[in-house]
């Protein structure tokens, strides 16, 4: 079974809680083995309008048997009962829950793209990530999410 890795955002209302909701969700899932947790970390918003209040993110590493799409329309359902509702993207929200990373999978459709295609130019998405999984390797660099990190701190 691939070794996934989550990335998990929410900067509205009870954020922590929001969080440790999504989390709980993907535990109970019979398909879905939660491995490992980063630490929730603040970080300022990215994009979309200004004055939004600040995010917590986190990563999650996690075993599945689901299938990339299912995974993702999992994620969504999850995202949906937990209230988010859609609104402007980069906006705001309750939860947001990505695929990060999917074993050594690289897959680009209409709907999915993994790696998550900003991966690796978002602080808030390698910062929890390199927490939990500093050396996994993101098939298309072929870099491992440290170097992905000094190269984005070397950048900015
Ligand atoms: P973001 O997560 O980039 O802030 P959204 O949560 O609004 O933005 O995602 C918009 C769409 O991105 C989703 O509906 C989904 O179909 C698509 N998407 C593409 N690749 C991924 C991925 N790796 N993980 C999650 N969603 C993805
Ligand atoms: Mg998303």
């Amino acid at each position: 079974m691939p070794t996934v890795y989550l990335g998990l955002g929410a900067n509205l209302g009870k954020r922590r809680e929001m969080l440790k909701a999504a989390l709980a969700q993907l535990a109970a899932h019979p398909a879905i083995r939660v491995r490992t947790v980063s630490a929730l970390l603040e970080t300022e918003p990215v994009g979309g309008q200004p004055g939004q209040p600040h995010y917590l993110n986190g990563a999650a590493a996690i075993e599945t048997d689901l299938e990339p799409a299912a995974l993702l329309a999992e994620l969504k359902r999850i995202e949906h009962d937990l209230g988010r509702r859609q609104g402007p993207r980069w906006g705001p929200r309750r939860i947001d829950l990505d695929i990060l990373l999917y074993g050594r999978l690289i897959l680009e459709t209409a709907e999915l793209t993994i790696p998550h295609p900003r991966l690796r130019e978002r602080r808030f998405v390698l910062e929890p990530l390199s927490r939990i999984a500093p050396d996994a390797i993101d098939p298309v660099t072929g870099l491992t999410v440290r170097e992905l990190a000094a190269r984005l701190d070397a950048a900015t």
